[in-house]
């Protein structure tokens, strides 16, 4: 465990607790930012919950986990030197191996000495009087900064849902997003499993292996496509790295900014025939992996093209799953791709050991947890371990879990009771100098993660930048900037099939949360607004001197 330390040698000598930036998280977003900031002459400080640093890499660290985006994708662009040194070792990272590359990148350049560890922020309160954010910790730290920097991460805040008796059961239990740093060791032990998503379709396959018996108990079963995850070709990692520019270039023209080294979607699902589809499906099917989604441009926007790939990976589990009433009820039935596609390793085929048994529970929820498992259905069900893989409080979580207060005292809890409000998932209006990467209303998870946070990381820069240059002391998004964005980001999530069915990105997965799609869909056209708002001297903002403030454009 590393000891806390605040080094105040990277701190006004004088007033030590006087920063430029307080960024909050360790993760890849708040790595970066400290990185670019430092780089701008600013002097920044991170403080992280996690007694490491790494975010969601840090806490994920269930059986089986690894990324869904390549690894040669899944990686920073701001360093050549970085995209050139760092060897992956398979095409799909696995969790210990991105943690590893998230270490690297601290002591490559130095980023730990303006990290404190094991301290979570509780409050953040902008006071108009010196146009600054003061910040409390939960370890007694009391800091002011001009800027305020959400690196809180999307998926960061788990969801315990609420069961009766939740305290009661005897044996241990865990989450997927928040796994013991000990290896747990399933052996001989009968487990219980409750949920059926990306983070349980990883896990399910590697715990029924080691287990003695596995009970799956699924409230909704979903789309998954096998990773087909291998060591990485040498040849591959070589060829990408020799043309890392144009790949990433490439990468940035995609709808979700990842995948453009295959094949691209240029033709409509409805426009090809029944045997083509078959083919494409098929093709990509052993491709793996979320490229399946880009077999045709109108899979996300089109019920009956969507169909018909829905109908393939039913078709798949058909096949897979040998018991025809398990492979019925493992066969979902909304948009494929409307909860995001999971990508998996053997996860269909595991339903046929013989220690595997699939609960469903899509009619009757669990009744409760009991001292010896749980109860469902009218069974009780006696574990020894309990896994909760119940996802998270997406996007906003992390968030409404710190009291962050904006001008008149004015809590973003309270702004955002029904669903968040941001311009360009950037910024919010009422709260100066406060910026959120990859917030909602931007593109954050539907593209691969990275590209969106150096977008931002690398946006907030320049603002920041420009600010210096032109004197002014705060800059926050205008109420009809951010109104016309949200409806924006509204309109465009309707035109697609994505509002159609319960996911997170929607915040139908808790009980009580605004069901408002929270993530912006297109990435390219996002940046195309980011860099016209830049353009137009930060149209949609105001900046303010310390006399006077600014509405109209200014130079850019
Ligand atoms: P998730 O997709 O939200 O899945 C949670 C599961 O728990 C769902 O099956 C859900 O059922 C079930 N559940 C929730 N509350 C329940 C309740 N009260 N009773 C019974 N079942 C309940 O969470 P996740 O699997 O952790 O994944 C979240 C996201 O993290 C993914 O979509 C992905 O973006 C990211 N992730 C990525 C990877 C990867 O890169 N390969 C791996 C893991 C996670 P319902 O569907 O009915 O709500």
């Amino acid at each position: 465990m590393t000891v806390k330390t605040i080094d105040h040698t990277t701190t006004d000598k004088n007033s030590p607790r006087e920063l430029d930036a307080v960024i909050v998280g360790a993760g890849f977003a708040g790595l970066y930012m400290l990185h670019r900031l430092r780089q701008q002459g600013l002097v920044a400080r991170v403080f992280e919950a996690g007694d490491e640093i790494g975010g969601t890499w840090y806490w994920n660290r269930y059986p089986g986990a690894r990324c869904d985006v390549e690894s040669l994708e899944y990686s920073y662009q701001f360093s050549e030197e970085l995209q050139q040194e760092w060897e992956w070792t398979e095409r799909y990272a696995s969790q210990p191996e991105i943690l590893k590359y998230i270490n690297h990148v601290a002591d490559r350049f130095d980023l730990r000495r303006d990290i404190q560890l094991n301290t979570r922020v509780v409050q953040a309160a902008f006071n108009v009087g010196d146009a600054r954010w003061h910040i409390a910790t939960d370890a007694g730290d009391a800091v002011s900064a001009k800027f305020c920097i959400m690196a809180t991460g999307c998926l960061s805040s788990t969801n315990l849902p609420n069961f009766d008796g939740i305290t009661d059961f005897h044996g241990p239990t865990y989450h997927t997003g928040n796994w013991p740093h000990e290896t747990i060791d399933f052996s001989g032990k009968r487990v219980g499993i409750i949920g059926t998503g990306s983070s349980a379709v990883q896990a399910i396959p590697i715990v029924a292996d080691q287990a003695a018996h596995l009970t799956v108990f699924q409230r909704t079963p979903n789309y998954s496509v096998p990773a087909q995850n291998m060591p990485l070709d040498p040849a591959i990692q070589q060829a990408v790295k020799a043309d890392y520019a144009n790949v990433r270039a490439n990468n940035s023209q995609m709808p979700f900014a990842w995948g453009a080294r295959y094949k691209l979607p240029e033709d409509a699902a409805l426009a090809a025939t029944p045997a083509q589809r078959q083919n494409e499906y098929e093709e990509r099917w052993q491709i793996g992996g979320l490229p399946f989604i880009g077999a045709y441009s109108d899979l996300l926007f089109n019920q009956a093209a969507n169909d018909t790939a829905a109908e393939f990976i039913r078709g798949k589990i058909r096949e897979i799953v040998q018991d025809p009433k398990v492979a019925e009820l493992l066969s979902p039935r909304h948009v494929v791709g409307c909860k995001r596609l999971c990508a998996d390793t053997h996860y269909y085929a595991t339903f046929n050991r013989t220690n595997v048994r699939l609960v469903d529970i899509s009619a009757d929820p669990i009744e409760r947890i009991t001292t010896a498992g749980l109860r469902a259905k009218g069974e009780d069900f006696a574990f020894d371990c309990i896994i909760f893989a119940t996802g998270f409080d997406a996007m906003t979580g992390s968030l409404a879990k710190i009291d962050i207060r904006g001008k008149n005292n004015l809590a973003l809890k309270e702004k955002w009771q029904a669903g968040p409000r941001t311009y360009l998932g950037l910024g919010t209006a009422g709260f100066p100098n406060f910026f959120t990467i990859s917030g909602p209303g931007s593109p954050s998870v539907l593209t691969n993660m990275l590209v969106s946070i150096e977008q931002h990381v690398n946006w907030i820069g320049a603002c920041i930048e420009h600010m210096r240059r032109h004197q002014f002391v705060t800059i926050e998004p205008t109420v009809q900037a951010e109104d016309a964005w949200v409806e924006h980001v509204n309109s465009v999530a309707d035109m697609s099939l994505f509002p159609t069915c319960n996911s997170w990105y929607l915040g139908a997965n808790l009980p009580g949360k605004p069901r408002v799609f929270m993530p912006y869909v297109g990435y390219p056209p996002y940046v195309e607004k980011c860099n016209e708002v830049v353009a137009k001297g930060y149209d949609g903002f105001v900046l303010a001197t310390a006399t006077a403030t600014k509405t109209e454009p200014c130079p850019a």
